[in-house]
Parts: C-alpha cells; structure tokens; sequence
C-alpha cells in the first residue's frame, strides 16, 4: 500500500489518520447527536489509505456504507501540547479526504459503547487526494466543499462551518498524542453524507486544494 504523499517540492510518509467527530453542526443535527463542547477524535489505520483515489471496497459485514467528504490537512512537523497560536506553522498542506463509515456498525457500536474500529477501519475506507502544499493567501476555513455521487450533487457546504478549526484542533490533538511529519486530520464532514453501492461514482472538490475520485465495488472473499 502507497502512503507516500507528494506535497509541493517534498513527500511525507502519512504517519497517523487522526479523524473529528462531528465537527459540522448541520453534520452533527442530522445524526440526530449533540454538537460536541470538544473535540472528538478517533484514528483510521493507514492500511485503511487509498492515495490518490481508487476502488473502495464494500465488506460483506456491513449493509449500509456511507461517505463523509472532508478537508484533510497534513503535517509536516510533529510535537505535542501544540498551542493553537504556532499550530499552522505544522501544517504542511491539504487534501480532499473520504472519511468512509460502515454506519450500521457504528449504530451498533454506539448502541454497545465500543469502538468504531470496524465501523471506520476497512481496508479502503481512507482515500486521500493528491495534496496541496500549505500558503499564506490559502485560508482554509473559507473553501467551498462539494461531493457528487454519480453526478448529482449530495455534499455542498463550506470549510468556514467547522466547528473546532484547524489550530484548536492540533492544539487539541496534541495534548492526548504526539504530532509526527505525515499525521493527516481530517477535520469532519458536513452534512448530506450519502450511502454508497457497488457502480457508484464519487467524486469531491475542494476548490484550491484538490478533487478525489473513487469508484465503489463489493469485496470478495
Ligand atoms: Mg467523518
């Protein structure tokens, strides 16, 4: 598996999937769950990666496999207890990220109180676009965010409707793990995450940073 990610004249081995819960209110009213007061986190493996786009496959486990589209940002030095005040100076650049959710595994972890290990951990659940280096006139909290499925549009909101942003993130994230060169945030979904089938289609758009493709297919055993 590739975790090899090109940022401008560099490349970063992607370290951790560090992902957000709930960080869109409008993401979070429609799961029918309270907008956090801090910010959740949960990890991906990174054999869950798909670099570039790709096939995601669907597991024979679940029955109900949704896409959560997300602006990922990529680190290009680690630490930790990060003040959010120096935490962009981390940031080496973005991407368009598919946050790939298993929800009826997750409606059952949650019933349980488990982890959402399966619920996000398949193979294949991680697709990350080719990345964008970071820059002073790219404000990432004022980028438009769109998702089509087969051609029809399913996502459409804006990165300026996060909730926790990227510095109160790192500084957050910082001080439960250390930050390594390569760790990848995804920085949650806003609403209008869409379930996906064999055939389907995807394909998302950051303007500035990137698009990512991917088609779907069933998993063989
Ligand atoms: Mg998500």
């Amino acid at each position: 598996m590739i975790r090899d990610l090109a940022i401008g004249h560099r490349t970063v081995r992607i370290s951790k999937i560090l992902c957000v819960a709930r960080n869109y209110a409008d993401h979070a009213k429609e799961m029918g769950t309270p907008v956090p007061n801090q910010p959740i986190f949960f990890l991906k493996p990174t054999t869950a990666l798909l670099l570039g786009g790709g096939t995601i496959l669907i597991p024979p486990e679940s029955m109900r496999v949704e896409v959560e589209t997300e602006l990922a940002v990529i680190l290009n030095e680690g630490g930790r207890d990060i003040s959010s005040a120096s935490a962009m100076d981390h940031v080496a650049g973005y991407s368009v990220f598919f946050d790939i959710t298993a929800r009826d595994l997750q409606a059952k972890a949650r019933e349980e109180g488990s982890p959402w290990t399966a619920a996000k951990g398949f193979d294949t659940f991680a697709p990350v676009s080719e990345a964008v280096a970071a820059d002073p006139d790219l404000d990432p909290h004022r980028l438009p965010i769109r998702l089509r499925v087969n051609g029809a549009v399913r996502q459409d909101s804006n990165t300026n409707q996060m909730v926790f942003r990227i510095p109160q993130l790192i500084e957050a994230a910082s001080r439960i793990m250390t930050l390594e060169v390569g760790d990848v945030i995804a920085t949650g979904t806003p609403a209008g995450v869409w379930p996906i089938r064999p055939g389907d289609v995807l394909e998302a758009e950051i303007p500035r940073v990137g698009t990512l493709r991917c088609t779907v297919a069933a998993r063989n055993r």
